[in-house]
This record gives structure tokens, C-alpha cells and sequence, in this order.
């Protein structure tokens, strides 16, 4: 059905089952029809969140969902800190500093690195002031997932400090319990393990971050929680909802639940994740990541070879859709995504003219090194996907 073969970290390929929800009939939003999709979703997000707690859908990119963890939470005269390794955390930081928060500690993390627990809970020890953590689970520009169950672990001990987690590629991709590890907010998008269209993004919050929302003070509109609250307590969203992605999300929990279920989704993930990891060395490459996210592999390019120039080779010759290097990052890695719909004989061919290319880059690997990454690869595809 996809005539580009896309393998990239959101979007991803979706199955037919969404297309054909995306493709009904209009039904409005304030009908009984409709709003047995929404309320069949708002209970299917809490399992997927692992929360007792709701989940908010707001018709938006993943952002959105960030921003919304923003004005919801935090007062002007708040003292928080955002745990920078890419492009993802610069986000938060952004996002802080746009709504004119009192002071954003950046805690940098070299980018590809993890984020190192007992050093940031030396700097928090030293900064008694910050009340909020931001951080992402995984970071998309740079394939590093971080320790966010011990970081949870570790906040919760000190007992004082909330913890906003990006798990907008993680979610779907890797275990994430809000309740049990003790996470404060947790955002999610629709183009990444939902396997649906960008449009949108999931919020949930704990109760504590509820109590601090009854004081936050910066201004906010669109991304209410308040109004969102009260218009899921009737079944419905504030504004008008997305109708057909809504229907989109439902055919998804339907779809998830006959293919194996969350942990089915999780396995397919580390499943490519540690396929690709396997192929790599075969190819004389290797994760930018020291700790690789099981939802996508950076693969860190020799300085020889223009990786803008041959992620744009891949993609005009042969059809298969990576992602670059964004930032300082730029030509110097190529990003494979393992989220979505990827059938097994797709993920193979991204292997295989990932090698080819190479090959024509005077890259030093033979075809037998092709054939050798492809073959350990089909080792680790154990599932079959319909
Ligand atoms: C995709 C992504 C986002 C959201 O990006 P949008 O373009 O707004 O959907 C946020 N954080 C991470 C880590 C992501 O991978």
C-alpha cells in the first residue's frame, strides 16, 4: 500500500485497518455514535499509560502535549530544570523560557549519552529551589534512552520534585509504568507507536500534579486540562474532537489488542531494535547511542561519507525513508525507526540498500557483509506481522 518504504521515528506505516477508519463516513462530535469511539479510547489510553489517573487528547502534534505539560504545571515564579541531550530536551528548555518561567536549569547531557542519575541528584541536591523535572524517556534526535524508571525511583525518594517525562517515543516502544515508577506527567503523540496520522497528542497527569496545577499561573487557552477535565467526565473533548483520527485510535486499540497487545507492540520494537544492532558491526557501523532507544537506531556515519547526501540517495533511488541528523548532528547520522506497521521484508530492504549505498560510497564492506547483516537479521524476526 505505501509506495515509499518509511522508516523513520514518526511518521510510521500505518496498518489497513486505520486507513479504512480514516476513510468513513463524517460523523459529528456530539453523538452517541461518535462518543462511544471516544470513550472507548479515554479507556483504552489508561491501560496504555498504565495509570488509574485520565488521559487527555488534544488535537495536535506531540508538542502540543509538551506545551499543554507546561502551562498546566508551572508558575512564573518556578524553579525547574530540563534535562537537555538533543534536540527533544532544547524543546522543553524552549518551551519554559517562552512562557517566562523564573529560572530553567538546563542540565546538558552530551548528546548520544544517557542521563546519569547520581549526578543529577547532586545538582537538585545543590538547587533545593526546583520543584520540576523535565526530560525525555527517549530522545529522538539522538536514539539515547534514558533511565526515566530510576530517575522516577530516585525523585520520589527525595519526595519533593515532580517528574515530566516526553515518552513520545518510548510509549508503545518500551515499558512504562506512570503509577508504579511514580511519574508525574507523561505525553504521548499519534504518529509514532499509535501507528496513526500526526494530529494527536495524549496527556496524562498524576495526582500531584493535579494539586500543583491548582496553582500554576501562566496563561493558557487551547491546552486547558481544567475545561479538558470536565469535558471527559461527560464523554466528550472541549473543543470540537478529530473525529476521524479518534476513530483512527480506536481502530488502533482494536488492531493492538489482536496483534499481541502493548507487550506485543514492545517486543516488536526491541525486536528491530536489536536486529539492526546485530547488523550494524557487519557494516562497519555503529550506534550513536551508548544506551540505543528499542525505538529507533541513530547510526553514526563515517566523517567520509555525506549522510544528508546519501539519506537523500536512498530515498529518491530506491523508496526507503530514513531520518538525518538534526542540529549539530546534521550529515552525520542517519536515524532508523522502529515504530509503526514495519513488515519484516520492509525492514529487510532497509537493511539491504542501507549496505548497497554504502557499498557505492566506497565504504569498506563487501557484499558478503551485506548478506552476512541480513542474514543475522533474519535471525532476530521471529514474528510474523500481518
Ligand atoms: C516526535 C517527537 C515529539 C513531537 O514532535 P511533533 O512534531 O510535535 O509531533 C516530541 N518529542 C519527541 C521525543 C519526539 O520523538
Amino acid at each position: 500500500m505505501d509506495s515509499y518504504n518509511l522508516l523513520t521515528p514518526g511518521p510510521v506505516p500505518m496498518p489497513k485497518e486505520i486507513y479504512e477508519a480514516l476513510s468513513e463516513p463524517m460523523v459529528h462530535h456530539r453523538t452517541p455514535q461518535f462518543e462511544k469511539s471516544l470513550s472507548f479510547c479515554y479507556q483504552q489510553l489508561k491501560k496504555y499509560f498504565c495509570t488509574e489517573n485520565d488521559v487527555f487528547i488534544h488535537t495536535s502534534t506531540g508538542s502540543g502535549a509538551m506545551e499543554s505539560a507546561v502551562v498546566n504545571l508551572l508558575s512564573k515564579s518556578d524553579e525547574v530544570l530540563v534535562v537537555v541531550s538533543g534536540k527533544f530536551g532544547e524543546r522543553w528548555r524552549d518551551l519554559c523560557n517562552v512562557y517566562g518561567v523564573h529560572k530553567v536549569h538546563c542540565f546538558e547531557v552530551e548528546w548520544g549519552e544517557s542521563l546519569d542519575i547520581a549526578k543529577l541528584e547532586s545538582y537538585l541536591r545543590s538547587h533545593p529551589q526546583i520543584s520540576i523535572v523535565f526530560t525525555q524517556y527517549c530522545e529522538t534526535s539522538t536514539g539515547a534512552l534514558h533511565p526515566v524508571k530510576e530517575l522516577a525511583q530516585m525523585l520520589n525518594d527525595r519526595g519533593d520534585i515532580l517528574l515530566v517525562v516526553d515518552a513520545i517515543t518510548a510509549l508503545g516502544a518500551i515499558e512504562l509504568e506512570m503509577d508504579k515508577w511514580g511519574i508525574d506527567v507523561v505525553c504521548a503523540g499519534s504518529q509514532k507507536a499509535f501507528m496513526m496520522p500526526t494530529g494527536l497528542s495524549f496527556i496524562s497527569l498524576s495526582s500531584r500534579a493535579w494539586k500543583k496545577n491548582s496553582s500554576a499561573d501562566l496563561p493558557r487557552y487551547y491546552f486547558d486540562l481544567r475545561q479538558e477535565r470536565q469535558a471527559l467526565k461527560k464523554g466528550q473533548t472541549f473543543f470540537s474532537s478529530a473525529v476521524s483520527h479518534v476513530k483512527a485510535l480506536a481502530a488502533y486499540f482494536k488492531f493492538l489488542e489482536a496483534n499481541g497487545g502493548l507487550e506485543g507492540s514492545i517486543r516488536r520494537c526491541k525486536q528491530l531494535s536489536a536486529a539492526t544492532l546485530a547488523a550494524l558491526p557487519h557494516l562497519h557501523l555503529k550506534s550513536f547511542a551508548m544506551h540505543p532507544s528499542p525505538s529507533l537506531t541513530a547510526i553514526e556515519l563515517p566523517v567520509s561519507i555525506d549522510g544528508q547526501k546519501l539519506r537523500r540517495d536512498i530515498e529518491n533511488n530506491d523508496h526507503v525513508v530514513f531520518m538525518g541528523g538534526q542540529g549539530p548532528l546534521t550529515g552525520k547520522i542517519i536515524r532508523m525507526g522502529h515504530l509503526g506497521h514495519i513488515e519484516n521484508k520492509n525492514f529487510l530492504q532497509g537493511i539491504e540498500t542501507l549496505g548497497q549505498h554504502l557499498l557505492e560510497c566506497q565504504h569498506p564492506i563487501s557484499r558478503q557483509d551485506i548478506h552476512n547483516a541480513i542474514e543475522v537479521c533474519k535471525s532476530h524476526l521471529t514474528e510474523v506481522v500481518k
